[in-house]
């Protein structure tokens, strides 16, 4: 039997849609051993809602069953509190199986858990950690008005800006919303680790520590999200991992750190050399070939390609490197027990499932198929572009070679690549079929 935490009356069940955006239902606590046992059933719909809302699986592309049920099961066996809402609750995360029990693989939580089986599969453990940037604003009503730069004070009413870049008096001026997120995290077993501002006035990154679990790993990203716009909103702060909410200011990244374990514990990517092993350098080979096909997955909107800029820190080139932050993969110095890969393409906005279930089926098809990487980037990527394949950067490119991909479909299902290619073009129309104010101002 589960309990809820004490004085809670009752619980939020959800699952991650494709877009990342949670989907449930709130329920009475007399409600929650018959959920924990027999799940909560939702339209399958929901896994294909866009961003507004609209539903995509109906228009006949997953089931022309008149949108049938599926069972979303609690993914641990307690609920945890949620520490930041007005009323006493509690969240249980789930995921959705369709009513024969199989697991229903639109599913982002479903494809990842199926890619890290492969990798069992062969006795290896993906250790993954994730880095999310984001940014803070005053109020929700100035997020509402949409700044062009984002307008943040510290505690004593100064505007913060680019030179508090791992300023540690802006983390003191907000120390109140910082304290709280611990807390929080620390209420719902998020291992957030350290907090840093970053370059944007108002933006952090908050690490996660590693696990080896690798679909744990992703519930602690998309939790924490949550939490983040839960806790800053109790603090009437605006919140947003939007990729790039300000054209002039530095975009949000989702950084991602892994590392493979064999049966022993052992890191398969340190062979004691300073370079790393071989199958380091096959699963780097792995990530730059199919990089370009699973742009649409790192970034998965319209907003995500703005990003992408010469010289931002966030990779335009399909390139690596030891030590080098111009690169998409990097190689972090370090121990050579804790040799690792940094993967830097994905934005905050994407869904960290599915940005793991692409990491992780790239460096297994590297290893696989024994690919072998170019020379690694010394220096500036920014600079010396012209010998490493660009990624493609508007959405609809990208959403292109995300349909032709044979890797996309082998890895993470071609229902996968079906369900979420008619999300984003949904998206798509609904986005050239608005005419934007900058058309205006220029056309009218
Ligand atoms: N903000 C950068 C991005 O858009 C990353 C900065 C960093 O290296 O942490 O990905
Ligand atoms: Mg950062
Ligand atoms: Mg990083």
């Amino acid at each position: 039997m589960s309990e809820m935490n004490e004085g809670n009356t009752e619980f939020d069940l959800f699952i991650a849609d494709l877009n990342g955006n949670l989907r449930g239902k709130r329920i009475p606590a007399s409600g929650l051993d018959t959920v924990m046992a027999q799940g909560v059933k939702l339209p399958q719909s929901v896994i294909g809602f866009d961003n507004w809302g609209d539903d995509v699986l109906t228009n006949g592309l997953v089931f022309e069953t008149g949108d049938t049920d599926g069972v979303c099961m609690p993914v641990y066996d307690e609920p945890t509190s949620v520490p930041w809402a007005e009323s006493p609750r509690d969240q249980v995360l789930a995921m959705m199986f369709n009513m024969d029990g199989t697991p229903f693989y639109p599913d982002p939580r479903q494809i990842l858990v199926r890619i890290v089986d492969r990798y069992k599969a062969l006795g290896l453990t993906p250790v993954v950690a994730t880095e999310l940037e984001f940014y803070l604003l005053d109020g929700e009503s100035e997020f509402k008005r949409r700044p062009e730069e984002p307008i943040i004070n510290d505690g004593n009413g100064r505007r913060l800006s680019e030179t508090d870049c791992y300023s540690i008096d802006e983390m003191d001026g907000l120390e109140g919303f910082f304290t709280e997120v611990r807390e929080a995290c620390e209420a719902q077993g998020i291992p957030a680790d350290t907090i840093v501002s970053e370059l944007g006035p108002g933006q952090f990154e908050i690490n996660m520590q590693h696990t080896n679990d690798a679909v744990l790993s992703a519930d602690h990203a998309i939790l924490f999200k949550r939490l983040v716009k839960g806790v800053a909103r109790r603090h009437d702060l605006g919140s947003t991992f939007m990729a790039k909410p300000y054209a002039n200011k530095s975009g949000s990244g989702m950084h991602v750190h892994f590392s493979l374990l064999d049966e022993t514990g052992k890191n398969v990517f340190d062979n004691g050399d300073e370079d790393g092993s071989l199958l380091l350098h096959q699963a780097v080979a792995g990530l730059l070939d199919h990089m370009p096909e699973s742009m649409l997955v790192f970034a998965p909107h319209m907003n995500s390609y703005r990003r992408f800029q010469n010289g931002a820190h966030a990779p335009t080139f399909a390139s690596w490197g030891y030590e080098n932050r111009t690169v998409a993969v990097r190689i972090p110095e370090s121990e050579c027990e804790a040799r690792r890969i940094e993967h830097r393409v994905a934005g905050a906005d994407a869904n960290p499932y599915l940005v793991l279930a692409a990491i992780l089926g790239a460096a297994l098809h590297g290893i696989e198929a024994k690919m072998s990487p170019p020379e690694p980037i010394i220096g500036d990527a920014y600079a010396v572009y012209e010998r490493y394949e660009a990624l493609p950067n508007r959405w609809e490119l990208a959403t292109e070679a995300f349909k032709d991909s044979a890797f996309m479909c082998e890895y993470l299902g071609d229902t996968f690549v079906r369900v979420f290619s008619a999300v984003k073009e949904q998206e798509q129309e609904k986005i050239y079929g608005r005419i934007s104010d900058v058309e205006y101002e220029a056309y009218l």
